[in-house]
């Protein structure tokens, strides 16, 4: 039975045990909320009835309740309909995602939402670079730097810059435009290698005048994806048509990519956009609350700002956790409310990694295996991202060497050494290798997710 059926059933019991002036005095609207484990949570329409209730009647609904299910051992009188345990979540049903709260809908023909724009689109110092790229682009697309290639990490407006790009030249220039999620370009093309439609396929860009393509990092390893871009990438070049990519790394250290698509990529301008600075985190909380339509208090926002810092995706999921509460409560948001909504985003325990997040990080980031690079394998693939985990333990986590020794199935804790000091020399020189473990860093130290 569900909260519904049981409630139901009871009033049915109810109505027989008490005159029908009481029942319909007390139990008019009222519900059950919600059962946590052995609790049920039951809403009244005052603090009268609630009062009421656990004086008169509290026995006879237990007992009552307790005949339909057993394990419950506790009832709980909420009044409303808001308890904030409750709220909680039913707002994180609601936010799924932003594009949930601001409907937009993606353009079939093109694969562009509407709601990506420049005027929605906030610069500062950590995106005037990729920012103005794509500006020169708007104005001269497939002239100045052919392709732009965007990168930077998670949530930081990639897909946003692109799409913008493209909303520009397909609405205002009423170009040829075409975006892809580089996974959608994968599946695509695997689909028609399959069904032998490749050729057809390939020739659907021959009109095309600006190809995006988002995400390229998961080309990675994609031999006949890569084979068959290269072809599409290759036709559009030559013919001057705008191209855009963006990646969550630089072009030089996407793994497994083919060395000629590395150098086609890097062969425009490559631009990054890195994570946002107070002022901008700022001014982006302020544009998404008024695209919502809501005045937040200044230390509301303020309070968000300060303390989420690497994603602007999560700034906005902050703000829409915020709006839901408002939306449902209507009632104003304190700085007190928006502690207890944010809780669960803003943890005051600082960053929080371990041995088994930097070993599937790494592994991840290298495309090798994890029993690889615990293995004794001395393959030079391997060997890199071992070394890698060992000084990443030993500078980002403090492990003593025979630590790090141990969890590498007891190797001689010199050999531990060796590896630290290997990297930390070669990170002085090797300008690339100091970017990847940039970016491994800002992975490993990325906030869980709600
Ligand atoms: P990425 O593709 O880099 O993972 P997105 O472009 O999806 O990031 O951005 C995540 C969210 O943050 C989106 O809702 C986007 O609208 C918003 N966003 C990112 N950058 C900006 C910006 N500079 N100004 C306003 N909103 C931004
Ligand atoms: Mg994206």
């Amino acid at each position: 039975m569900n909260e519904k059926e049981i409630w139901q059933s009871a009033l049915a019991q109810i109505k027989l045990l008490i005159s029908p002036a009481n029942f319909n005095t007390w139990f008019k609207n009222t519900e059950i909320l919600e059962i946590q484990n052995d609790k049920v949570l039951l809403s009244v329409p005052n603090s009268f009835v609630k009062e009421w209730f656990q004086q008169k009647y509290h026995q006879m609904i237990l007992k009552i309740i307790r005949s339909l299910n057993p394990q419950i051992k506790e009832i709980e009188y909420v009044i409303g309909k808001n308890s904030f345990s409750l709220l909680k979540k039913q707002i994180r049903k609601i936010y799924v995602s932003s594009d949930s709260l601001l409907n937009f809908e993606t353009d079939e023909k093109t694969g562009l939402n509407p709601r990506y724009t420049f005027s929605n689109f906030v610069v500062g110092s950590f995106n005037e670079l990729a920012f103005a790229a794509s500006q020169a682009i708007i104005e001269a697309p497939g002239k100045i730097y052919n392709p732009l290639f965007v990168y930077g990490g998670v949530g930081l407006g990639k897909t946003h810059l692109l799409q913008a790009i493209g909303n520009y030249l397909y609405k205002v220039k009423k170009l040829n435009v075409i975006y892809f999620q580089a996974n959608k370009l994968i599946e695509e093309i695997i689909n028609a290698v399959k069904n032998n439609t490749i050729e057809e396929f390939k020739r659907t860009f021959k009109n095309v005048d600006v190809l995006i393509l988002d995400d390229v990092q998961f080309l990675s390893g994609k031999e006949k994806t890569q084979e068959e871009f290269f072809f599409i990438f290759n036709y559009l070049y030559e013919k001057n048509r705008q191209i855009v990519l963006s990646s969550d790394r630089p072009p030089k250290i996407i793994p497994s990519l083919a060395e000629r698509l590395k150098s086609r990529f890097e062969g425009g301008m490559i631009a990054d956009i890195s994570t946002p600075d107070y002022e901008s985190r700022m001014a982006i909380l302020k544009l998404k609350a008024q695209e919502r339509n809501i005045n937040f208090p200044e230390e509301v926002l303020n309070y968000i700002a300060s303390n989420i810092k690497n994603n602007i995706r999560e700034l906005e999921g902050a703000l829409n956790i915020l709006t839901t509460f408002y939306k449902l409560q209507k009632q104003e948001i304190t700085l007190e409310t928006a502690k207890k909504l944010l809780k669960t985003i803003i943890s005051p325990t600082p960053k929080i990694s371990t041995f088994k997040k930097i070993l599937k990080i790494v592994s991840e980031f290298y495309d090798v295996k994890e029993e690889d690079i615990l293995s004794n394998v001395r393959r030079k693939e391997i060997l890199k991202p071992r070394h890698i985990i060992m000084y990443l333990l030993r500078t980002e986590l403090n492990y003593s060497y025979p630590a790090i020794a141990q969890k590498f199935g007891g190797k001689d804790h010199t050999t531990v050494i060796h590896a630290c000091e290997k990297i930390k020399k070669e990170l002085l020189k090797n300008e690339e290798l100091a970017e990847e473990i940039n970016q491994l860093k800002i992975k490993i130290f990325e906030k869980e997710k709600i």
